[in-house]
């Protein structure tokens, strides 16, 4: 009998025994094509020699030191990097263990910040409905997941919650895409004058959002009004990039596409790509520099920020990432999938959107094309494909339907940055056959 507290109790999962390239193999021998990264975590796929070598040698020189005392050669060349390569005048990089944790500093920074500069008013957070941004309780109250807030609601923080943008369900019949993209920003000026803007200390979205809608890109000029916005009201703006981030659209940052930076950005996931748990939570100098000047200490901090081991293999996978050509890999490879996807299930009656840039790819299904009816939650659609691609030897990432029982249920595609054409057509075989099985 296994000790282990599995995320499921009601099933017994595989053994997973080793990896290669694009695919998972379990203690049966049987090979999985790894099409969603786990969670989109495994950009360079499995067994990569470079980023492991990079962890054996910092682990043969310095395995760990504590942040309250020291700070080590491989945070100091993460942090250098990443900052070389971020957008506006995000300056500064904490890191610490994963996605969650980045929200949660990235939210506590943000009340810290304005507390220092004198305005201790500003302690609410504005968010959107269909968003997740990590299970701890802050980054909880931040998503805006019905499900799985729903058991945690009298422990959540309050918080505000806007519609996201989301064309394909919330465009309107004949609004062009700025025009929707203006309109659902503008939500977010309705909310603070609601709430009050004085009260407001900032807003905080994924840019393409990922576990809860399946790779939703946001409509053109969305975000730069977004920037708009928080500046007029001198609110933060937050970006969480955990899923999206790290060269997973085709460009390091996903902001970039959207032409704006945030005062505050979350990465983790591809940042380690698996090797190690790692996430950083990057700030600008503005903020870096007010909390300086005052008490000139963040009042946050868990035992593994920093952590050298994990920084080598941060650095290790972005420089791979920049230096290995894999964003264009993303493109190119991106551009191939969504096509071969179009192709396949363009036309099916179930498949009402596919959506996304460059290896981050979701699936929209629905009950009825015509209306977008999604189906049923209770008929578990999402967990019966994830069920039959898992059978079928393909991992995918499925999501049931969210946002007020409105949206359907989702297909996450997040494959590494190193897929090849016959594994993207092994992707869309299988996940063809896992959708016929399951519809
Ligand atoms: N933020 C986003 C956008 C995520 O997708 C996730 C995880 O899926 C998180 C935060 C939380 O990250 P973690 O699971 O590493 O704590």
């Amino acid at each position: 009998m296994s000790h282990i507290f599995p995320r499921s109790m009601k099933s017994t999962p595989p053994t997973a025994v080793g990896g290669k390239g694009c695919y998972l193999i379990d203690s049966t021998g049987k090979q999985y094509l790894d099409a969603s990264g786990g969670a989109a975590v495994s950009c360079l796929g499995h067994g990569d020699a470079t980023v492991i070598t990079a962890i054996k040698a910092q682990l043969d020189q310095l395995a760990y030191a504590h942040t309250g005392f020291f700070t080590s050669q491989p945070a100091e060349k993460l942090a250098d990097l990443l900052i070389a390569n971020a957008p506006g005048t995000l300056d500064r990089v904490y890191l610490v263990s994963g996605g969650s944790e980045a929200a949660e500093a990235a939210i506590k920074l943000a009340r810290q910040y304005h507390v220092e500069r004198g305005d201790p008013n500003r302690g609410r957070l504005i968010a959107r409905k269909q968003s997740y941004h990590g299970n701890t309780i802050g980054a909880l109250s931040a998503g805006g997941n019905a499900w799985r807030r729903a058991q945690f609601a009298p422990l959540l923080l309050d918080m505000s919650h806007i519609d996201p943008c989301y064309p394909y369900r919330l465009q309107n019949e004949g609004e062009s895409d700025a025009d929707y993209g203006l309109r659902s920003a503008n939500l977010l000026e309705a909310e603070l004058l609601r709430v009050g803007p004085e009260s407001v200390m900032a807003f905080m979205a994924e840019p393409v959002v990922g576990a809860t809608a399946g790779a939703l890109a946001p409509a053109p000029g969305y975000f730069k009004r977004i920037r708009e916005i928080c500046d007029q009201y001198g609110i933060l703006l937050i970006l969480d990039e955990v899923m999206c981030g790290m060269g997973r659209t085709g460009t390091l940052f996903a902001c970039e596409q959207d032409g704006v930076a945030p005062d505050i950005l979350c990465i983790a996931k591809g940042l380690g790509a698996g090797y190690q748990p790692i996430g950083a939570m990057l700030c600008t100098s503005e903020i870096y520099d007010t909390i300086g000047a005052g008490s000139g200490f963040f009042q946050h901090g868990h035992t593994y920020l920093g952590h050298p081991t994990a920084a080598a293999a941060g650095l290790a996978v972005v420089s791979s990432v920049l230096d290995r050509g894999l964003l264009e890999n993303v493109k190119k490879q991106g551009d191939a999938l969504s096509a071969a996807l179009q192709d396949r299930f363009g036309q099916h009656p179930h498949v009402g959107d596919i959506r996304g840039r460059g290896l981050f790819v979701g699936l929209e299904l629905v009950a009825d094309r015509t209306t977008k009816a999604p189906f049923d939650p209770a008929l578990k659609l999402a967990a019966h494909i994830k069920a039959a691609a898992f059978e079928a030897g393909l991992i995918c990432y499925p999501m049931g339907g969210t946002i007020d029982g409105k949206t359907g249920d989702h297909i996450l595609l997040a494959p590494p940055f190193i897929i090849e054409d016959a594994q993207i057509a092994e992707l869309v075989d299988k996940l063809g056959f896992a959708l016929d099985a399951s519809l």
